[in-house]
Formats: structure tokens, sequence, C-alpha cells
């Protein structure tokens, strides 16, 4: 059965007004750290209190709690007993991009650059001649943390990484695009200018009006996590203004979405829980990864809190007896690259939210298949609030794959399945999504929030 555009249904208005917001997030949260500070900021101010404040818990209370600045989650407490599950919405807050090196200034040819490390899965050539700011924390041994943030305001410096000239790219212009420039080519240039010293002139003057604004010394670098973003700011595309470019909509958009969901959401019957998790573009490992046990001791500490006493069969019902939306992005069809999906099972813009029963690669390897009962169930849901939805795979069979959160979360006894917003030109410094797609996601987490059975 055909399906109407969302567009021919959707009120306009609405799905403009939503998005500014979700364009004014996307300019304040171009790191994961950013990213929980905003969320924070917007729990705060819709009445949710941090979890380390509350004693007890009981239906209706609304609590936020940070794990080391860099992953956040929130919940609504619901009528229903714990143990009888909780309905999740996790999506994820990091971004490809490319992160300094621990030893990172160094000078050649009248110049001081940083050498990188990129992190997650970028095509390299994307990140050269363009506009780049530098956001992070360098945090030093007397125990305080400096927060860097430089290109993001009006008037700051801005940083580029050099690319070749095409009358001396001869040579370049017929490599591989995937030998054209390798990790250590991705150096950002940083000063030019000589301090009147012997040694070290360039990095010299760099390094002096890092002590001077920020406090810290080259050594520092060592305990820092500054990152290297694009520069640009997020807008409306298209002469009709029907579609957000930017930097991070992987995975913000889900994760912008399922938040303003989840601050909508008032006295449900499953206690509501929005998960931001920080490292799934690296594979979700480490402590504010998705396969951090931070999630099961949330959730222990919660039993806790509601119960006024724990045991671990509390914890393990709950999560069996819990379901998920795993929200991540999906490949929408790309008229420029149409040979990759396969049309009848694909995301396009404007049909509405996007469906993965499974991602991963080959013969469904490294991924969750949702139960097709629990699908069934998602349809009803989406269905009976007026949502349009859409099922699709990421591309056509053996031509690669991907893969997200959903399996760490099954693997806890969870029912997940994914569904998030079809994206263009994925993982690139400036990605596209539909305003209509977007703010279908946002209903559809609110529907799934708001689900009384
Ligand atoms: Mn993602
Ligand atoms: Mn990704």
């Amino acid at each position: 059965m055909e399906k109407l555009n969302s567009w021919t249904k959707l009120n306009k208005d609405d799905v403009m007004a939503f998005c500014d917001g979700y364009i004014d997030y996307l300019n304040a949260s171009k790191t994961e750290r950013l990213a929980v500070t905003t969320s924070e900021m917007m729990a705060k101010a819709a009445g949710f209190k941090c979890f380390c404040e509350a004693d007890t818990l009981k239906p209706g209370d609304k609590i936020y709690f940070k794990n080391r600045g860099k992953n956040i989650v929130l919940a609504v407490i619901g009528t229903d007993d714990i143990e009888n599950g909780t309905a999740i919405v996790a999506a994820h807050i990091d971004s490809p991009r490319l992160d300094l090196k621990p030893a990172p200034i160094y000078e050649d040819s009248n110049m001081t650059l940083f050498k990188t490390h990129y992190y997650g899965g970028i095509k390299k050539y994307q990140w050269t001649a363009i506009p780049l700011s530098l956001i992070g924390v360098v945090a030093k041994k007397d125990g305080s943390v400096v927060e860097v943030n430089i290109g993001e305001n009006e008037g700051d410096p801005v940083f580029t990484v050099t690319d070749l000239l095409p009358h001396l790219a001869q040579e370049q212009m017929v490599k591989k695009m995937s030998e054209v420039f390798t990790g250590e080519d991705l150096n950002v240039l940083i000063g030019s200018i000589p301090a009147d010293c012997e040694k070290d002139k360039y990095k010299t003057t760099i390094l002096d009006l890092l002590k001077e604004k920020y406090d810290f010394e080259e050594d520092d670098f060592a305990s820092a996590e500054l990152e290297i973003v694009p520069q640009f700011k997020a807008a409306s595309v298209g002469l009709d203004k029907s579609m957000v470019g930017s930097y991070g909509q992987d995975d913000r958009v889900c994760g912008y979405t399922a938040l303003k969901a989840i601050l909508e959401t008032e006295a449900p019957k499953k206690t509501a829980i929005c998960f931001l998790a920080d490292k799934e573009e690296i594979g979700s490992m480490g402590n504010t990864g998705m396969k951090s046990r931070f999630f099961e001791n949330f959730l222990a500490e919660m039993i806790l809190k509601l119960k006024g006493e724990y045991n671990d069969l509390y914890l393990r019902r709950c999560l069996s007896n819990s379901k998920c939306l795993s929200s991540d992005v999906a490949a929408a069809v790309d008229p420029n690259y149409k040979s990759v999906c396969e049309p009848m099972n694909s995301a396009y813009f404007g049909q509405g939210i996007s469906i993965c029963k499974y991602t991963g690669a080959r013969g469904k390897s490294s991924t969750s298949d949702a139960n097709a009962e629990f699908v069934a169930l998602v349809r009803k849901i989406l269905d009976e609030n007026n949502i349009d939805w859409q099922m699709c795979e990421l591309g056509r069979v053996d031509l690669g794959g991907g893969g997200t959160v959903a399996q760490y979360i099954a693997n806890l006894d969870v029912d997940t399945i994914d569904v998030g917003v079809g994206l263009l030109s994925m993982h690139a410094p400036y990605e596209i999504s539909s305003k209509a797609d977007v703010y279908s996601a946002y209903k559809a987490y609110k529907a799934f929030y708001e689900y009384k059975k």
C-alpha cells in the first residue's frame, strides 16, 4: 500500500518550530560533553532533578543522572511496579570527529599544527579544507578541569586541515580514495607567527597563547579530551526549508527527539527512560558507552530508591520486562547514489520514522534481530497514534553494513528494535535530515513512553 508523504499530513508550522529548537540544540551540542550539558539544562528547566538529590522515588518523579560528563540518563517514574519493566529510548550523542593525540603540537615549514587521531568512521577527504572548531576539556593534576571552546563564538579564530592544490595533484588524483589521505595526514593548522626565542619558535607562540587564555601547559595535553569538529552552523536546507543540514545529526537527531519526548512525559504507566550514550561510533566500549554496566547500576539504584530495598531479582525482572527503542539514524535513499539501496526496503525522506528490524553486515552478523511480536507492538503503537513509519535495511545486502547500540541492550534480555531518522551524507561533516521525519521521531518516542499497556 502506498503511503502518503508526511508533509501532506503534518502541521507544517509545528514541524518547523520543533526543528528550530533542534537546530539550536545541534549548535550548542557539538561534542558528547556539550550534548550532556545542554540536555541537563533542558532537563532542569523541565523540572527534572538530579538522581543524587532523591533518597526515595515515587510515580511521577522526574530525574536525571550524568555519567562522567559524557553520558546522561533521564527517567520519569511510572505508576506500574518497576519489576514489570520500563520503556527505554536509547540514542547516542557522540559523533565522528578528529581527536587531538596525547602529544599533539609540532611545527613544520613556519607553521604550527596539531596531530589528530580520527574517531569513528570518516571519509578522510571530507575533513580537509573546511573550517574547524576545537572543543573539549583539559584535566590538570591539581584536579581542575579547563573547558576549551574555540571557533564557535562570534569573532573566534577557526582551524583547518589543508589540501593539495589541483595544479600539483596529478599523483594524488589517481590514487584510490582510501589512500588519498591517511590518518597521519589529518594535521590541523593552528598558527604561523614565530616567538622571540631560539627553539620551537612557532610552537612557543601557540603554547604561550594557550597558557595565557586557558592556563595549561604542553604536558597537560596528555590528560585532555580535545575534539576537532566542523565549525559551520546547523541550518535549514532547501528553498522550502524542509531539511536540516548539520554536523553530528548521527545521532543527536535521535538524542534530541528522545529528550524532547521524555521532557514532556507526565506520569506514564511504565517508567520512561531516555538513555543518551557516548562511544557508539567506536563500538560502545568503555564506561560511558552502552556496553558499560552503568545502565544496570543506574537501574539498581533506582529500584532501591523506589522499593526501599534491593534484590538482584528485581533488576533481572525489570530488564526482562523492559522494552527499548534503540534510536539511531538510518541511511535514506540518495538520488545520487540509488544503486546502494534495495528500493523496496529502504528509508525515504518524508515517509516517517525508519524501523530497522536488524542492521549488521553480510548474513545479519553483529546485530539484534528484533522479535516479530515486538515489531508488531511497535507498528500498533505508531498506527494508533497516526505516526508515519517505514521499514528499512541499511542498504543492499553484501554492500557493507553497520550496527548500533540495539544489540547490547537486547543482550540484557530487553525487547529492542532500531528506529530512527533517515539521513543523507551520514558521517560527513554536514549531514542532511528531513524535518518531517525528525518530527515523526519525536512523536514516535512520545507515543512509546505514553503507551498504557
Ligand atoms: Mn549512529
Ligand atoms: Mn554513526
